[in-house]
């Protein structure tokens, strides 16, 4: 079958490989793949910027088709369409499994980085962690959920966005998309989209933004202040750490900075302005199985609309470029069948 690879001598780091998959093991089942977005962490793992996973096959936006079950599997059928997210498998004992915090447990396996992901014709999943694709969604869409749409939708709630309150989104690709879509026609918030590219911000605006500020020309931090007192939240996707600064001048008093976005570098903290104005600043990773179903809802409901395009397998290092660039609007969906 063919895969897309780690290959830090390939152009974008990324390679097209023939690979073959072992017999499945208990507990797994077997799917074919229809759909795989291609999410800016895929390039950071291809860059290596979390260690060096040479040869791992990428992608954690897969959906499939499921074609084979592993004896012992109940909770999947052949036929099922589910999706291959960034949590792949946990341990589903420790004090993370346990209480509704299974992204963090320190035994988890990500797809595309820690074992093999959905940028293939064909990948293994553990049955229990499939989530299934409601009927409704569009299989495409339902590919850009799996990372964009889950990771989003929970940063929200970590937020606390209650009706009406204010919440800035700085970054408006992939992610930020959709987080204005959840923010807005989920938690019914008010939204101020932040991006340095105007076409990021004309598509902001389309998806419901109430107010646009480009950080390039305008200070967003200053305006947010004056303009709604300050952000009652922030959810920040954009991968620099200057998003991160002005998030936090951004937020009003006791307001919450949820990091999304994985730029390599640190941000600065002031002190005093975290202790005197109660700010928390706090790192939100994808979401639990349990969110994913209810963002795939939200989906085939129509509140949602996953921006998305769908490219053939080759195009695939263009695609790695294309987002390097910023030039992507919404996200590029890898369509195995094209
Ligand atoms: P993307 O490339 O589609 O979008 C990034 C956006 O940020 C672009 O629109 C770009 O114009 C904008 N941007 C760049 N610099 C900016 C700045 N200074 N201010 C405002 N906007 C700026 O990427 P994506 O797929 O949306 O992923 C975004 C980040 O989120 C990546 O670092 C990715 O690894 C990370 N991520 C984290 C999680 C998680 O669970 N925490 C999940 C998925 C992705
Ligand atoms: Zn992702
Ligand atoms: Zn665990």
């Amino acid at each position: 079958m063919k895969a897309v690879t780690v290959n830090p001598a390939s152009r974008a780091n990324v390679e097209v490989t023939e690979k073959e998959l072992r017999p499945l093991e208990s507990g797994e089942a077997l799917v074919e793949i229809e759909y795989c977005g291609v999410c800016h962490t895929d390039v950071h793992v291809a860059a290596g910027d979390f260690g060096d996973v040479a040869g791992r096959t990428l992608g954690h936006e897969g959906i499939g088709i499921v074609t084979e079950i592993a004896d012992d599997v109940t909770s999947l059928s052949v036929g099922d369409r589910v999706s291959i997210a960034w949590l792949y498998k946990a341990c589903g004992r420790c004090e993370y499994c346990t209480t509704g915090r299974e992204t963090f447990c320190r035994s988890v396996q990500n797809a595309g980085f820690s074992v093999d992901g959905g940028m293939a014709e064909k990948c293994i999943v553990t049955a229990n962690y499939a989530v299934k694709v409601p009927d409704g969604l569009d299989p495409a869409q339902a590919s850009s959920i799996t990372c964009a749409g889950i990771t989003t939708y929970k940063a929200i709630k970590v937020a606390d966005a209650k009706p009406g309150e204010w919440i800035a989104i700085y970054g408006c690709g992939g992610l930020g998309n959709l987080a204005i879509q959840y923010a807005k026609h989920v938690f019914n918030a008010n939204v101020v989209a932040v991006d340095i590219n105007d076409d990021k911000l004309a598509l902001a605006k389309e998806s419901g933004a109430d107010m646009t500020i480009n950080p390039a020309t305008e200070d967003a931090a200053a305006i947010m202040q004056e303009q709604c007192g300050g952000a009652h939240a922030a959810v920040v996707t954009a991968v620099s750490k200057a998003a991160f600064n002005s998030a936090v001048d951004a937020v009003r008093a006791c307001g919450k900075v949820v990091a999304v976005g994985l730029p390599t570098e640190t941000m600065d903290l002031s002190i005093p302005r975290l202790v005197l104005d109660g700010i928390e600043v706090i790192g939100s990773l994808v979401g639990t199985r349990k969110d994913l179903e209810e963002a795939f809802q939200f989906g085939a409901e129509g509140k949602v609309v996953p921006v998305v395009k769908t490219r053939p397998l080759e195009d695939v290092q263009n695609i790695f470029e294309e987002m390097e660039q910023g030039k992507i609007q919404g996200r590029m969906v890898i369509d195995f069948k094209m």
